[in-house]
């Protein structure tokens, strides 16, 4: 196998752990009523825009070569660079849903006896979920050997976060307050001590 091959298929295998962690997530909100909801326009280009990035073009990249012009040279340094940070990254996605459990939603809502998580990854940052999702972009960049392709994750998961985070921040400061607050002069938004 390739180096090129081995790195794409780290990524496919990156993907399926992806779905595998999320899925039962997603079976077990629909039970829980949803009391508030930010539902927009501007939601669903961000959701579409991450989930094309992340999964589409990369996925489309992996099975038709498309955009072959873009291709650049693949080393096996790179390919174990991104290993760990795309394994890490869905470490780091597991313990953010184990820690939101039925608080968690795929957009922006707030459901029935929705509970403040400041514990586990949340303790460092306020949206652990999408530094997992920074962190499965640089992963792609590195695993897949395009200039196109590599990137794209990262500019899908930029426009996702900047397009929701104040709105997201601002949902949870009406409905919890001055708890929220006091957290959020607790924690970073995205990389611990940093952002
Ligand atoms: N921004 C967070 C959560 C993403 S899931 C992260 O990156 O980890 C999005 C939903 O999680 C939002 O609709 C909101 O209802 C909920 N949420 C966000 N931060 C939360 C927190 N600290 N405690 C409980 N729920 C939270």
């Amino acid at each position: 196998m390739s180096v090129a091959a081995a790195g794409e298929s780290i990524w496919v295998l990156g993907i399926i752990a992806w779905y595998v962690i999320r899925f039962p997530f997603e079976r077990r909100a629909k039970r829980v009523r949803v009391v508030s909801s930010r539902r927009s326009g501007s939601e669903a280009v961000g959701l579409a825009s991450a989930l094309v990035g992340l999964a589409v073009i990369p996925g489309f990249y992996v099975a038709t070569r498309i955009p072959r012009g873009l291709d650049h040279p693949s080393h096996v340094w790179a390919v174990i660079v991104g290993a760990i940070v795309f394994f890490s990254a869905m470490w780091v996605f597991r313990r953010t849903h184990k820690e939101l459990g039925r608080n968690w939603s795929i957009t922006l809502e707030i459901r029935e006896k929705h509970k403040l998580i400041s514990g586990g990854p949340y303790a460092f940052v306020r949206h652990p979920m999408y530094t997992s999702f920074m962190l499965m972009g640089i992963g792609q960049a590195f695993l897949i050997p395009n200039w196109f392709a590599g990137l794209a994750g990262l500019l899908g998961f930029a426009i996702l976060f900047f397009l929701r985070v104040d709105k997201e921040e601002r949902m949870m400061l009406e409905i919890f307050g001055a708890e929220y607050g006091d957290y959020m002069q607790k924690t970073k938004r995205l990389i611990p001590y940093l952002y």
